[in-house]
């Protein structure tokens, strides 16, 4: 869900398909709404003298996109070896049973659930793969098996839904933890910081060039809407859905049930840290 807020740094103007840095290359879906920004952002992953590639996010179940993403690989002359999944929301992980018949890849994910193949993706994980390397960074909090890949060659992380590349995200509760995601926020700004990751690779939404200023606003709006929730219970607000027409009044009706969610994930947050 999107916010009004612009984010820090220079987001690279509008979405297109087309290489965003050395090694990765977009291929949006066609699936634009109020959610999902543009549409999916599927990413094509490859050494540049590689004839291998990695696709992450194969996108919705939508032939046509699917066949632009493999065509986007061939013409480049690369063939797909591999497909991994950010997370399984049908706008990301929808398609890629279908892809995985069409590129023979097989896909891997945290959530055994949507894997295709032998092997899963945990914490830790390299993929090596034509070369690329891809090190697995968990970060559950939008949902529970949320993932984001560090491109360390590229100084580049491609975030799914963890960070998108306009406004902010929601956390889906149940599945989605408030406490769980402000730590894989605090996990991504250290890969900023320490790490030398510059660039947003998001799974809606334009690239960030400025990926610590990214996850420093992420940071600040979370601590700002957890503050006006909590002023809202104290005021007498008391279901999920007073709340959001009170708090996120200055929102599009539209995102309204999923701010209900975010919503639901912080009064949990607050009464587990006995704030309400
Ligand atoms: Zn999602």
């Amino acid at each position: 869900m999107t916010d009004a807020a612009a984010l820090p740094g220079q987001p690279r103007g509008e979405v297109v398909s087309g290489p965003a840095t050395a090694r990765a290359v977009n291929v949006l879906a066609p699936n634009p709404s109020a959610m999902t920004l543009d549409g999916t952002n599927t990413w094509i992953v490859a050494e540049p003298d590689s004839d291998l590639a990695v696709v992450i996010d194969p996108g919705p179940l939508d032939d046509g996109h699917l066949r632009r993403v493999i065509e986007t690989a061939e013409k480049a002359g690369k063939r797909i070896a591999l497909t991994l999944l950010t997370h399984g929301h049908p706008d990301h992980a929808e398609g890629a049973a279908r892809f995985a018949e069409l590129t023979r890849s097989d896909v891997r994910a945290l959530d055994p659930a949507l894997r295709l193949g032998d092997e899963g993706l945990t914490a830790g994980d390299v993929i090596d793969t034509g070369g690329v390397e891809l090190r697995v960074v968990p970060t559950p909090g939008h949902t529970a098996d949320s993932l984001c890949f560090h491109l360390p060659a590229d100084q580049a992380v491609l975030t799914g839904d963890t960070i998108l590349g306009r406004g902010t995200t929601m956390v889906a509760h149940p599945d989605g933890r408030l406490g769980d995601y402000l730590d894989s926020l605090r996990r991504l700004r250290s890969l900023t910081v320490d790490d030398g990751v510059r660039t947003v690779l998001p799974g809606h939404g334009p690239v960030l060039d400025d990926a610590q200023g990214a996850v420093e606003f992420y940071l600040a709006h979370r601590a700002s809407r957890l503050a006006q929730v909590e002023t809202a219970v104290e005021s007498g607000y008391r279901t999920a859905g007073e709340v959001v027409a009170h708090v996120y009044a200055d929102v599009d009706r539209s995102l309204w049930p999923a701010a209900e969610l975010s919503v639901r994930a912080q009064l949990e947050y607050l009464r587990e840290h006995g704030l309400v």
